[in-house]
C-alpha cells in the first residue's frame, strides 16, 4: 500500500535535491512542481516510484522523463503566464501538467502525442488533474501543429535528427524552442535570426515522424 504522507515526503525531497543542484530556480516552477501529482502520471506499478529522479516505463516503450530533466527543460523553456505552448511527445501528460499549471488558465497547451493510447492516458491524467487548458492530439508533431500556431513557446520530449523547420515556422517572433538533437539539447530562440545555443547532453527516446527519425 502506498502511503500518502511517505508520497509527499519523498516528492519535497526530490523538490529540495533539484533547487540544492541548482536545476529548479524560478518560484512559479518550484510551485508546480509542488502541485502537479506525479504519482498521478505514473503506472500503477511504480507508484512507489513517482518521486525518484529517474525515468519510468508508460508502456508502449516509451518513458516519463526524469524529474530532473522536466525540471531543467522547462527554466530552459521560460514559459510565462498566459502563453501559449506547443508540446510534441506527450507520454504520460506530466510535462504538459507541468506547463499548464505555470501558463494558468489564461494560457494554453496543446500537447501532440502519436500513440493513440499514450494520447488517451494523457488525457485522462491532464483530466484527473484538472487541467482544462492542455489539449491532447494524436498528431506527427515532428511537423508542429499548424491548426493552433504560432506558439510562444515549442518544447519537444524526444530527440530529433534535426530542428524540424515546421517548429521554427509555427514559433512567434521571440518565442523560444527546447529540443533535443540525438544527445544535445538545446535552446532555439527566434528573432530576425535564429539562435541556437547548446545546453547539455540528455537522453530521450527518439522523435518518429515526417520530420523526425524515420522509425
Ligand atoms: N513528455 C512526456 C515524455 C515523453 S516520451 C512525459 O512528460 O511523460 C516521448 C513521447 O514522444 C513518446 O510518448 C512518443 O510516443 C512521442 N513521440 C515520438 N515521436 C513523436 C511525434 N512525431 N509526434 C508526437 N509524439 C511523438
Amino acid at each position: 500500500m502506498t502511503d500518502v504522507t511517505d508520497l509527499m515526503r519523498a516528492k519535497e525531497a526530490l523538490i529540495y535535491e533539484l533547487i540544492n543542484e541548482g536545476v529548479l530556480k524560478r518560484e512559479d516552477i518550484i510551485e508546480a512542481f509542488r502541485k502537479v501529482p506525479r504519482e498521478d502520471f505514473v503506472l500503477a506499478d511504480y507508484i512507489d516510484h513517482a518521486y525518484d529522479n529517474y525515468p519510468l516505463p508508460i508502456g508502449e516503450g516509451q518513458t516519463i522523463s526524469q524529474p530532473l530533466t522536466v525540471a531543467f527543460m522547462t527554466e530552459a523553456l521560460d514559459p510565462k503566464k498566459g502563453q501559449k505552448i506547443l508540446e510534441v511527445g506527450a507520454g504520460s501528460g506530466y510535462q504538459a501538467a507541468i506547463l499548464a499549471e505555470i501558463i494558468g488558465k489564461k494560457g494554453k497547451i496543446i500537447t501532440a502525442e502519436r500513440i493513440q493510447k499514450l494520447a488517451d492516458m494523457a488525457r485522462a491524467n491532464l483530466n484527473k488533474a484538472g487541467y482544462s487548458n492542455a489539449e491532447v492530439v494524436v498528431y506527427d508533431g515532428s511537423t508542429g501543429y499548424e491548426k493552433e500556431a504560432p506558439y510562444d513557446r515549442i518544447i519537444v520530449t524526444a530527440s530529433a535528427p534535426s530542428v524540424p523547420n515546421s517548429l521554427v515556422k509555427q514559433l512567434k517572433k521571440g518565442g523560444k524552442l527546447v529540443i533535443t538533437l540525438l544527445d544535445e539539447m538545446f535552446l532555439i530562440e527566434k528573432d530576425d535570426k535564429v539562435k541556437k545555443t547548446f545546453l547539455g547532453y540528455y537522453v530521450f527516446v527518439p522523435l518518429i515522424g515526417k520530420e523526425g527519425h524515420s522509425r
